[in-house]
């Protein structure tokens, strides 16, 4: 599965599982706030029915007094007891027939006395609720005529198996408000109330606000003192609220989950291919390297092939012609004139020059060759000996040569006794017509290297030519006495580069040449 896929399918399971978990929150708190409505809704209900308790007791009394006419009599005192230990009665009174006949306290209720109940459609239908029920039965809340907002309770007084009046509690809103510890548009921090009559068109709400109570978090009740719907609604229910913010988180942390997952299950993708396109770069590089070298190898074994081949097969012809020559100048020698001896010589000079010139070549081209044969030169004994192989020019030349106690180093014997040869030789050749040549060896260096110099009282060389002199076939001088190939010096330059070291020549034109070079100390090699 790619990292991508795996980031999906985790982003999608945790999307899943925090979804449900705050769904199950919501959920709960959805049940534990319709049951805070609930028991809302009961303790309304029941601080309103024990409020009411009194009125079914004092309007029971008051009956009671008027079934044995007692209460003419008594209605005022009894009254005044009633309702100084009823908090939650405003007035009493009694209706015979269909007037009010006494109210209690009289004052500020004067209007209500006389005042025909019964034939106001209104009030006959409350009256006639108590009478069916045969108890008390709650009209309102109405404007009462003696003012304010109220409710007014009726309990039906039975004579002698006939209806003989009424005996009725009047509360104004504002002691239910109390009564219930609310104020008079229902809405509380929590919760918001409404109570109001069930059979009537647009009765008069108890509260003023007007909450619609079809949606949110509702609890409602039924009083059937007053036929009243209790409501109770939560202002502000916070599961909904709760429910999104944990969905919200829920999605966050799948987002970030999924990242996350995607992040480390990307990383060991990311190393292997970090490490696969090295892998492959090295592979490159080797097979580039081995290309190279199989094609350095096939050159390499080309150029001595080459070389092997002109050395062999050119050397057959130029031998004919020496030899030829040389018949020619025996058998015709005599028939000859001056030119033609010249020319002969010419020709033999050039087939000897280039006989040499192959020679070096085939010793330039396999220089290096066998590397893994260094071993400890003694520089002494090999100078030495070259002082032998060198003896008759030396003498002809009238030549020194002096050197230092040298030291033994590390190299292809072979080569480095051609190295000193090729540059005696030349301090040799190139020597100043009117002195004999001086040769001084040289050695100093480093802890590295050894340095050695090899200089000549010659007749120098001039300094553009520092560097050209040690490329193939360069010669600076090519004519009288001078003759070479041009390759002795590049053949030193490569031994000494094989070697790890530089070479290089210092000169004064006309005074003498030094030739410089360096060989790297390597392990195995002698300190001197
Ligand atoms: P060759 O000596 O065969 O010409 P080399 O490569 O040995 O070839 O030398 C290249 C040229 O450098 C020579 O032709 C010569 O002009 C110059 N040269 C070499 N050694 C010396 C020296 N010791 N003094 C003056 N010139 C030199």
């Amino acid at each position: 599965m790619t990292p991508v896929r795996i980031s999906i399918v985790v982003f999608l399971l945790s999307l899943l599982i925090t979804q449900v978990i705050a769904f199950k929150i919501a959920g709960t708190e959805k049940a534990n706030e319709q049951l805070l409505v609930e028991q809302e809704a009961v303790n309304v209900k029941t601080k309103l029915l024990e409020s009411l308790n009194h009125s079914i007791t004092a309007t029971r009394i008051l009956a009671y007094l008027m079934e044995n006419d007692l209460v003419d009599e008594n209605f005022t005192s009894v009254s005044r007891e009633l309702v100084a230990q009823n908090p939650f009665i405003d007035a009493l009174q009694y209706v015979v027939g269909s007037s009010i006949v006494d109210t209690y306290p009289r004052e500020g209720n004067e209007p209500t006395i006389g005042y025909r109940v019964m034939e106001q459609r209104s009030h006959k239908q409350g009256a006639m609720k108590a009478l069916e029920r045969g108890d008390l039965y709650f009209e309102g809340p109405i404007e009462l005529i003696q003012g304010g907002i109220g409710v007014v309770g009726r309990y039906p007084v039975i004579k002698n198996g006939d209806l003989y009046g009424f005996s009725a509690v009047v509360i104004h809103l504002e002691t239910i408000y109390s009564a219930l510890s609310l104020d008079s548009s229902g809405i509380t921090g929590r919760f918001i109330y409404q109570i109001y009559k069930q059979e009537d068109g647009s009765p008069i709400p108890f509260f003023t606000n007007d909450e619609l109570f079809e949606s949110g978090l509702v609890h409602s009740g039924f009083i059937p003192l007053g036929n009243w719907n209790i409501n109770v609604k939560l202002s502000n229910p916070s599961y909904l609220w709760q429910g999104l913010v944990i969905s919200g988180a829920g999605l966050l942390f799948s987002l970030l989950l999924a990242l996350f997952v995607a992040y480390l299950a990307s990383e060991p993708k990311r190393l292997q291919e970090l490490v696969d396109k090295k892998t492959s770069d090295l592979e490159k590089s080797k097979i580039q390297l081995e290309d190279y070298n199989t094609r350095l190898r096939q050159s390499n074994s080309e150029l001595e092939n080459f070389t092997r081949t002109i050395s062999q097969d050119l050397q057959e012809p130029l031998r004919m012609i020496s030899s030829f020559m040389r018949q020619l100048k025996k058998k015709y020698g005599d028939t000859l004139d001056g030119k033609a001896h010249t020319y002969i010589d010419y020709a033999m000079d050039g087939a000897e020059n280039m006989r040499l010139i192959i020679l070096d070549l085939l010793v330039y081209s396999k220089i290096g060759q066998n590397m893994d044969q260094r071993k400890s030169v003694d520089l002494n004994r090999l100078v030495g000996n070259l002082e032998i192989e060198l003896k008759k020019i030396i003498s002809e030349n009238n030549a020194s040569i002096t050197y230092p106690d040298l030291p033994e180093i590390y190299g292809l014997e072979y080569e480095i006794h051609l190295l000193f040869q090729n540059l005696i030789t030349n301090a040799l050749r190139y020597r100043h017509p009117d002195r004999s040549p001086e040769i001084a060896i040289s050695q100093n260096g480093t802890d590295s290297v050894w340095k050695f110099g090899i200089a000549d009282n010659g007749i120098g060389i001039n300094g553009e030519h520092f560097e050209k002199i040690f490329q193939v076939f360069q010669r600076l001088h090519t004519e009288g006495n001078y003759r070479g190939t041009g390759l002795g010096l590049a053949i030193c330059k490569k031994i000494v580069e094989q070697h790890s070291g530089n070479i290089w020549v210092e000169s004064e034109p006309g005074k003498g040449s030094t030739f410089y070079f360096t060989l790297k100390k390597e392990a195995g090699a002698g300190q001197g």
